[in-house]
């Protein structure tokens, strides 16, 4: 049995906690390592490693520090067909969509290589007679963040790329359902010129978390990951003075007019709904069809491509569609609540329950389900999913359908597909929630751009990568300076204004 590690101080350290959660291959149900669960010390050993390892980073120029992020991307490149396949063997996703989460990350690196621009700073001559002003971006110090199964190259980077950029030191705890990818990061970016000790990884659970959120040297921690954690992770790290950005669950909508164009809407539902098996923040899991005629046609369209999909282990080939779900609890979860669903009264009109795979019956593979007659009381309505389950709710008009994406608790992501401009428009301006597609399904934001929601499915004032990423991973200092002009004016003892 493979026993995986931290990676502490740049080397690859085994736990000494004496605690171990299993990491499985979904695709078979096998427990292929195990993954060390950090204590307090060895957090508190990281930190301390990271506090010595940081001022000499933050005193590299802000060019040198983006060269070892251009390294980096070469890396990535060099290595992606190798990141892909472990990130699959670990996680299920297909190695497209693997090679896919690295590309999203990779990207953002991309998006800090100009951080140079982006630091510099402001500057106003004579704000005052012979008084000049100047503000900083100067780094936090020591950074950390906390990481969800579903993203693991591509979370980790949106993340370190843009601390490390800032100057700071950054801790890692990745999820410990798909540790090995982010350990592979780390190392990647050692060889890419990183000093070591600045970027490190640390396994772990709710005791490495909760080590984190006191650790007085830690100045910033970044979440992404469910909702309840999150709220729990943003008061507790406020309350230690920290500053706290933290990325939630989602339910997110997807309303098709009478007017949309059917099958692209069904093609983009398929992808949206259903792949990743569902387990992505931005995956649609509700469709609102408006109008009784708009649902029956759609529904019509939806059903012959999900007899369709192709549900396989990713070793199968580039044809699969989706793979199986991270782990049993999480299969059990959806289970449960597709059971739910039938019970509340939802039409089940595609149902995946007695999906099996010859050869694979051990795996965590879930079928496709297509849920109508769905109504916001029910809980397949009201929970995040997060498996292969797409609900249908029936509006009777735009009115309808925009409010019940408003109403909902979470506020991530949604989508209108339409050939009207102006219902789309009006759709824009007036939904409250983050990201929003017009005839696109999974509005998913380039890196210099922002990601993030609204409503419950963020906690914080910035969202993640882009400019935004710059202003949460620095602190502004603002300088006033003057040079006497000589002792010949005397000293000055009354508060005055710049004039
Ligand atoms: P999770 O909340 O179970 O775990 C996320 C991280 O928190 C992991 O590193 C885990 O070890 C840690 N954690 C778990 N329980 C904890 C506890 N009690 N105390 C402290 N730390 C704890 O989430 P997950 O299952 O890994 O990921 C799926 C969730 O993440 C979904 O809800 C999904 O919507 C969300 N997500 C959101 C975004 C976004 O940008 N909004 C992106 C990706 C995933």
């Amino acid at each position: 049995m493979q026993e995986l590690t931290h990676y502490i101080g740049g080397e690859h350290v085994k736990g000494t906690s004496g605690r171990f959660a299993d990491v499985y291959n979904p695709a078979t149900g096998e427990v292929q390592a195990k993954v060390p669960l950090a204590s307090t010390d060895e957090i508190a050993k990281a930190v301390e490693i990271a506090a010595k390892a940081q001022p000499a980073w933050a005193a590299t120029n802000p060019q040198r520090r983006a060269r070892v992020m251009m390294a980096f991307v070469g890396l990535l490149n060099r290595d992606m067909d190798k990141l892909a396949e472990a990130l699959s063997r670990e996680h299920g996703k297909t190695l497209p969509d693997a090679k896919g989460d690295v590309q999203r990350g990779l990207e953002v690196v991309e998006y800090c290589i100009g951080a140079p621009e982006l630091l510099k700073g402001e500057y106003t001559d004579s704000a005052g007679p012979g008084i000049d002003m100047y503000s900083m971006k100067q780094p936090l110090g020591v950074t950390a963040g906390i990481t969800p199964f579903n993203f693991p190259a591509m979370i980790p980077m949106w993340m370190f790329a843009p601390a490390l950029a800032c100057g700071n030191a950054f801790i890692l705890k990745p999820s410990e359902r798909d540790p090995s990818v982010p350990l592979m990061l780390a190392e990647l970016m050692e060889e890419a010129g990183l000093p070591k000790g600045v970027l490190q990884v640390v396994n772990g659970d709710k005791e490495a978390v909760d080590a984190l959120l006191h650790h007085p040297v830690i100045q910033s921690i970044g979440f992404v990951g469910s909702t309840p954690i999150a709220e729990y992770i943003y008061g507790t790290g406020c309350a230690n003075g920290k500053r706290v950005q933290c990325f939630g669950g989602a339910k997110n909508h997807m309303i098709i007019m009478p007017d949309a164009d059917m099958d692209q809407a069904a093609d983009a539902l398929i992808g949206a709904g259903y792949g990743a098996a569902g387990e992505r923040c931005m995956a649609i899991s509700v469709a609102v069809p408006v109008g009784d005629e708009t649902a029956d046609r759609l529904i019509e369209k939806l059903v012959p491509r999900i007899e369709k999909l192709k549900v396989g282990p990713y070793t199968a080939g580039d044809d699969v569609d989706y793979g199986p779900v991270v782990t049993a609890a999480a299969k059990q979860n959806i289970l449960g609540l597709i059971q739910s669903g039938v019970d509340q009264g939802a039409k089940l009109v595609v149902d995946g329950r007695d999906f099996s795979l010859q050869g694979y019956e051990d795996g965590f593979f879930v079928g496709p389900h297509l849920f109508d007659h769905v109504t916001p009381d029910m809980d397949i309505y009201k929970k995040e999913i997060f498996g292969p389950v797409l609900s249908t709710v029936r509006a009777g008009s735009y009115e309808e359908a925009i409010n019940l994406a408003m109403d909902h608790e979470y506020g991530n992501g949604t989508a209108i597909f339409t050939r009207d401009g102006d219902a789309a428009r009006d759709f824009a301006n007036r939904i409250n929630i983050g990201m929003v597609g017009i005839n696109v399904p999974i509005p998913v934001p380039l890196a210099y751009h922002t990601f993030g929601g609204w409503k419950k499915s963020v906690f914080g004032d910035l969202n993640q990568h882009g400019p935004d990423a710059f202003k949460f991973y620095t602190r502004t200092k603002t300088v006033t300076s003057r040079w006497p002009s000589g002792i010949k004016e005397g000293g000055e003892f009354n508060f005055k204004a710049m004039d």
